[in-house]
């Protein structure tokens, strides 16, 4: 074990130095945090040493705990995992404790030896624990470092101390926004913030200084004083009160309460905030334990942070081709897309050609790009010479010629295979032999559209999701002829412009939009049987979706919904399900009710667009049930109507694994992110309860709820979708 070593100069600094060896950044186990307390116990043991430095051997401090480890302690714990999570969390506490009394006398506060912190780079979560832990944190100028706890992105919340000390450290008001949100920051806007305490062109040298010159009463934390306060007031203090009155009713509207993290952390620092500092920390780990205690911890972790990274870092690319990083990229179509995916690319430093029918309309899409870092450029984000850099790699044209030496093509034109089949055919005239093309076609089959294509194995469908410099997944979609270095391309192009990529055989809609399509069904269904628009809307909220889907359904427009209808029963003839969504959307569309951009649809809007209120005509011509079911029973409507088509997707082979089911679902349309997916949601419920319900849903509403043959067979199994088809990552 050497994640840490030590090393004691004549002047009497000891100096610890963390460098995870094989890593490239430094991640926090169990067993590294308890040499780091052997070290502590040696450094505050030895005379000659006066005082401790914490450093990293490598560029950043560190990224945070592993949280492979949290899962592997919970399961080490035979019968009492939570009994073993708690007693592993305490030892962390003690091991931080121990640094930040360094020895002093308990009643006068003297006799410690001064421990400072310095960070190179980047310090997050347990990274940032560790150094407030110590009594003074000097970070490096590095604009580029990231200071902060995003344990709650990933369901989880500061659990070695971080959640009590900056409550202690900035107020209850003045920490939220970084335990609350997650957000990271600068150095320079970390010690103006209160995380850290200096920033410096060379915070080894004055940390050194520091530590030599540090008296008795600097080492004191304000929470360990007579007398101490907490900024801005504890809960039952007449400021105080406000703030935590107002922080919960925050939290319950931001996460409808369906986020058990951020209750849970609410819950750790209200409780923390009445007692002393050190039960402050039990009842931070006690309540630290009850989230890794949860199912939706570990499910989150496993989709929005393991999984995720995996997918990010190639788990799914066709081994044995070589890197297909892209260099230049057409675009063909600047409308809304094309100029979003031009952007992207020419912010990842690629060179981009953005071809349109006319050179206004691939102006246009380049001006997208303009306004875009004008945005950022009065925000502090960027510079005009980043802009001119930026806007320096787009070619705004409509000369097929300047594709001649593209390695990628990414086709945005109108949704029409007719116009798609003549834009491909007269690029392939100009592309190198060996340039892909992608279509980005959110509803077109692959295969048909490859067609046109002479070279079918290098067609390949890269699917954005609106707006492209927003959502982080894209959909890959491989053709029946689809040849694998077309997808590593794909792949190595998604890396480049940092997204998330999910690779997906082709089928109707693919994979996301397949599931999306019947949870706003769904919602219109239900409205066409009386219920209240409300609930319908609430009951999707309250389960964590962004939106719900009258409201999804007003954002995207109902000409859109219609359009897809049409084509889709066009497609299916007889076999076609929607008879009584389509009663709404028709009906909506004949009432001129098409959505926000009519500034009419299931809501009324004011003229700049704002929402007043669900539209009344809804319950004229729908007539409102006198009795509304039970919230439940929308929301497994709603769950199970997305749900059961994973599942489908999984069963028809569109799907070819589980994790890009969940973590796709997660990045692409929002779902329920608690849940850590939709089959990790079937996973929580168990398969044998999910079975049934499908059974009862069926025999309430219809076939649309007719319980897969695959979940079927699980359920009589009593297996896990991750049991069964990803045992090694299975929730812990
Ligand atoms: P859009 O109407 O905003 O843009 C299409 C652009 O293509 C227009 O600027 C048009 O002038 C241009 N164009 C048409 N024919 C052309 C040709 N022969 N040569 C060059 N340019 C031509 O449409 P959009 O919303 O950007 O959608 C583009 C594609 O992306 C469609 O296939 C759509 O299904 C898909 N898509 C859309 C979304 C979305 O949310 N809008 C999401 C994912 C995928």
């Amino acid at each position: 074990m050497t994640d840490f070593t030590m090393s004691k100069d004549a002047e009497g600094i000891a100096t610890i130095v963390w460098d995870c060896a094989g890593k490239s950044m430094n991640v926090m186990n169990f067993d590294a945090m308890m040499l780091l307390d052997s070290m502590i116990d040696d450094v505050l043991a030895d005379a000659a040493v006066k005082g401790v430095i914490i450093t990293s051997g490598k560029k950043d401090f560190a990224g945070g705990m592993d949280l492979n480890v949290l899962a592997d302690l919970k399961n080490a714990s035979g019968k009492e995992p939570a009994q073993g999570l708690f007693d592993g969390i305490m030892s962390m506490h003690h091991a931080l404790r121990k640094i930040e009394r360094a020895g002093m006398d308990a009643k006068t506060n003297k006799g410690g030896k001064p421990i400072a912190a310095v960070l190179p780079g980047t310090a997050m979560g347990i990274g940032l624990e560790l150094p407030m832990a110590t009594h003074r944190v000097f970070a490096a100028d590095n604009p580029k470092a990231k200071i902060g706890f995003p344990e709650i992105l990933v369901g989880l919340f500061p659990g070695a101390g971080g959640t009590t000390r900056l409550v202690r450290k900035l107020g209850a008001m003045g920490a939220s926004p970084y335990l609350l949100e997650g957000k990271s920051v600068a150095p320079a806007k970390a010690k103006s913030a209160g995380l850290i305490d200096e920033v410096s062109a060379d915070p080894m040298a004055d940390a050194m200084a520091w530590v030599l010159s540090a008296s008795d009463a600097d080492l004191v934390k304000p929470w360990d004083a007579k007398g101490y306060k907490m900024p801005g007031g504890a809960p039952y203090h007449p400021s105080g009160f406000m703030t935590f009155i107002g922080a919960s009713a925050m939290v319950n509207g931001k996460t409808q309460g369906a986020f058990p993290a951020a209750k849970a952390m609410l819950s750790a620092i209200y409780e923390g905030a009445q007692v002393p500092f050190d039960t402050a920390l039990k009842i931070e780990a006690r309540w630290f334990t009850n989230i890794l205690m949860n199912p939706s911890s570990a499910a989150m972790i496993r989709s929005l942070f393991l999984n995720k990274q995996a997918l990010e870092k190639g788990a799914v690319r066709p081994t044995g081709i070589a890197d297909q990083s892209v260099k230049k990229v057409g675009v063909l179509g600047a409308g809304m897309m094309g100029a979003g995916i031009a952007l992207v690319s020419a912010q990842a430093g690629m060179d981009v050609v953005l071809i349109d029918q006319k050179q206004e309309a691939a102006d246009k899409g380049k001006a997208y790009s303009a306004a875009y870092m004008d945005k950022g450029i009065k925000r502090g984000k960027a510079t005009p010479e980043k802009k001119e850099a930026l806007l320096d790699r787009i070619t705004a044209t409509t000369d097929y010629d300047a594709l001649k030496d593209a390695d990628l093509i990414i086709e945005a034109v109108f949704e029409d295979p007719a116009i798609k089949a003549t834009v491909t055919k007269a690029v392939e005239a100009v592309i190198p032999e060996d340039c892909i093309f992608a279509s980005n076609t959110s509803t077109l089959p692959i295969t048909e559209l490859a067609k046109a294509s002479v070279r079918p194995d290098q067609f390949i469908g890269i699917h954005f999701f609106s707006p492209v410099e927003r959502m982080m997944l894209v959909e890959i979609i491989k053709g029946k002829e689809t040849g694998d270095r077309a997808v590593a391309k794909a792949l190595d192009y998604v890396r480049q412009i940092r997204k998330t990529p999910i690779v997906v055989n082709d089928a109707r809609f693919f994979y996301a939009n397949r599931c999306i399509i019947p949870y706003i069904n769904e919602g219109m269904r239900m409205v066409a049987e009386g219920l209240a628009p409300a609930l319908i809307d609430n009951a999707a909220r309250m389960l964590g979706f962004p939106v719900g889907p009258l409201q999804l359904v007003d954002e995207t427009s109902i000409d859109l919904g219609a359009k897809i209808a049409r084509a889709t029963k066009a497609a299916m003839g007889n076999a076609y399900p929607d008879g009584a969504v389509d009663e709404v959307v028709f009906w909506m569309e004949d009432q001129g009710r098409i959505g926000r951009k009519a500034k009419a649809g299931f809501f009324k809007y004011d003229d700049s667009g704002k929402r007043l209120g669900y539209w009344e005509g809804l319950g004229d011509k729908f007539e409102r049930l006198e009795d509304q079911p039970e919230l439940t029973e929308v929301q497994h409507r709603l769950m199970f109507a997305q749900v059961l088509e994973a599942v489908r997707a999984l069963e028809e082979g569109v799907l070819m694994d589980i994790r890009e089911g969940d973590v796709g679902a997660i990045l692409g349309w929002g779902f329920a992110p608690w849940s850590g997916g939709p089959l990790s949601w079937l996973d929580i419920l168990g398969t044998p309860y999910a079975a049934e319900r499908c059974d009862e849903l069926q025999a309430a509403y219809g076939d649309r709820f007719a319980c897969p043959p695959l979940l079927r067979e699980m359920a009589e199994k009593g297996q896990s979708f991750y049991g069964r088809f990803d045992a090694k990552s299975e929730a812990a």
